[in-house]
């Protein structure tokens, strides 16, 4: 459905850059060869520019495509389609800035798959990257829109919620880890997740300091028995 969107929207963005080409190199042409060199209108004078517009066109949409993908190249992670940590880096630091300004605040929930090597080992490296896709389904359905959502690194996610406080993240999280351990992945059947979950403090934190406080939890919850949320 998506995908559908955005070809179509490509597509009017492409059909859109020959077609002003087009328009403004035959308009040009006109007034070129009627009023500056004072000539009839033939074939030759009237064809080539505009096909040279016409390519000049296509040139154009292209390199405008080339650019979208090496964006979607540096800011989504390739298998599962989400930001990576480099992006999401960039939204953080808004929302720190946001955050500091005007009275609003955020949470972060970081999670990580538990035993997730046993899964590689046991089913194989495409089995758990299939597990990371659906994983990245499960959680992308459960965010809200303004959520951000991001791999980490390699089965470490992170979100950031805007406008939600500990207790909101921890009822999210909490929502997150059930929906998880309750699906039934490809092949590798159940699995389970564990989360740290803090409150980003506008007085006293930074980037280092937020990030330092929810891998803590995180560590706590892989400490506490794994397959649980703790906050931080
Ligand atoms: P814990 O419960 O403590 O988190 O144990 P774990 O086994 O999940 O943790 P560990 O960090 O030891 O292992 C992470 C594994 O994730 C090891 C690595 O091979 C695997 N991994 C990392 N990135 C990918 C990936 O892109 N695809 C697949 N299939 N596996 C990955
Ligand atoms: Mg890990
Ligand atoms: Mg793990």
């Amino acid at each position: 459905m998506k995908i559908k969107i955005v070809t179509r929207k490509k597509l009017l963005i492409y059909m859109g850059y020959i077609s002003l080409s087009f328009f403004l190199t035959t308009v040009l042409n006109i007034i070129h060869t009627l009023y500056f060199l004072k000539i009839e209108i033939t074939v030759a004078t009237f064809i080539i520019p505009t096909l040279t517009g016409l390519l000049f066109g296509l040139l154009l949409a292209h390199i405008r495509s080339l650019s979208s993908q090496l964006k979607q190249l540096a800011f989504t992670d390739s298998l599962t389609k989400i930001y990576n940590r480099l992006h999401f880096a960039h939204f953080l630091d808004i929302e720190i800035d946001k955050a500091k300004r005007y009275p609003t605040t955020f949470s972060i929930i970081f999670f990580d798959i538990d035993h997730f090597k046993s899964v590689n080992d046991n089913f194989g490296h495409a089995a758990g990257d299939k597990v990371l896709e659906q994983i990245t389904d499960i959680v992308s359905q459960a965010n809200r829109s303004a959520d951000i959502f991001a791999r980490y690194g390699g089965e470490e996610f992170i979100i950031l919620a805007p406008e939600t406080g500990l207790s909101g993240a921890l009822i999210h999280a909490e929502r997150l880890r059930n929906d998880i351990e309750k699906f039934e992945f490809d092949t590798v059947g159940h699995i389970t997740s564990s989360f740290g979950v803090t409150e980003f403090n506008a007085a006293k934190d930074t980037v280092e300091s937020l990030f330092e406080r929810v891998d803590k939890a995180l560590y706590m919850a892989k400490e506490n028995g794994r397959n649980r949320v703790e906050k931080a």
